[in-house]
């Protein structure tokens, strides 16, 4: 006689059967939390997601023949595709950035800075110049997509503006504001951040979130995997935009 929960009907465990208690459950399906029921769970999410990374790659190579080349002629991988087009930017949005910069600008005023931290952007992992071209290219032809949760925030945050503080420190509270407002376009990608123009970032680098400027993609991270551990060159390296896996429909 399986064992009754107080607070609702018995739910059973989609792998061993054994009843679970919902608030107590190890897996987002409801299932137990016996270590052989969570290895299978865990073996079915990744072959469900080997599997949508097998159709975008099979895709990618379709997208490449379609504009006539040879996928197997050299390094190539797929990267996200952000079909946003420009919308004009609402004064809301504008209004919003600036007052989360003053916030932030605010907040470092009253805390005052730390300077040990001031400059360490960068480190062991940045690119070399080969592999930051390769990556220009491949942002250029996925347009974007992580730009998308840039809001009106564009992930400006302390330790960013710490940074640019220090370039100019005499810089005030309202030249750092008159530099950003500068930027802004009468334009961006619908959905997108603030920034995000139809070519791209329209802040310079050294404007932009340590985030911005230190984030590469799952794609990207695996491709710069292959640069420096399998010997694929970043410069021979195509790039093809192919929504991500969720989006691809199953053929
Ligand atoms: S990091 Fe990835 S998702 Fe972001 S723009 Fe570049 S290719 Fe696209
Ligand atoms: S500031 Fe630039 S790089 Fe950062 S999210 Fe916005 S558009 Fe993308
Ligand atoms: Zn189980």
């Amino acid at each position: 006689m399986p064992r009754r929960f107080p607070y609702g009907p018995v739910h059973r465990c989609p792998r061993c059967g054994d009843p679970v208690d919902p608030l107590q459950a190890g897996e987002r399906d409801g299932g137990c939390r016996r270590d052989a029921c969570r290895r299978e769970a865990r073996a079915r999410r990744l072959a469900h997601e080997d599997d949508g990374e097998r159709r975008r790659r099979s895709e990618g190579a379709a997208r490449l023949r379609a504009r006539g080349e040879n996928p197997g002629a050299g390094p190539w991988t797929v990267v996200p595709a952000n079909d946003a087009g420009p919308v004009p930017l609402a004064p809301t949005a504008r209004a919003d950035f600036r007052r989360h910069l003053r916030r932030v600008l605010a907040d470092l005023e009253a805390t005052g800075p730390s300077p040990p931290e001031w400059g360490s952007v960068g480190g062991a992992g940045t690119p070399g110049t080969d592999e930051a071209a390769a990556i220009a290219r491949a942002c250029a032809t996925c347009r974007g997509w992580c730009c998308r949760r840039g809001g009106t925030h564009a992930f400006l945050d302390a330790r960013s503006l710490e940074r640019v503080i220090l370039r100019d420190p005499t810089s005030t509270t309202d030249d750092i504001e008159a530099a950003y407002l500068a930027h802004l376009g009468a334009t961006h990608l619908e959905g997108g951040c603030v920034f995000q123009g139809p070519a791209g970032c329209r802040l310079p680098r050294d404007l932009r979130s340590d985030t911005c400027n230190d984030w590469l993609c799952p794609d990207l991270r695996a491709q710069r995997a292959r640069w420096t551990e399998g010997g694929e060159s970043p410069d021979d390296t195509r790039f093809v935009a192919v929504p991500a896996a969720g989006s691809l429909k199953k053929s």
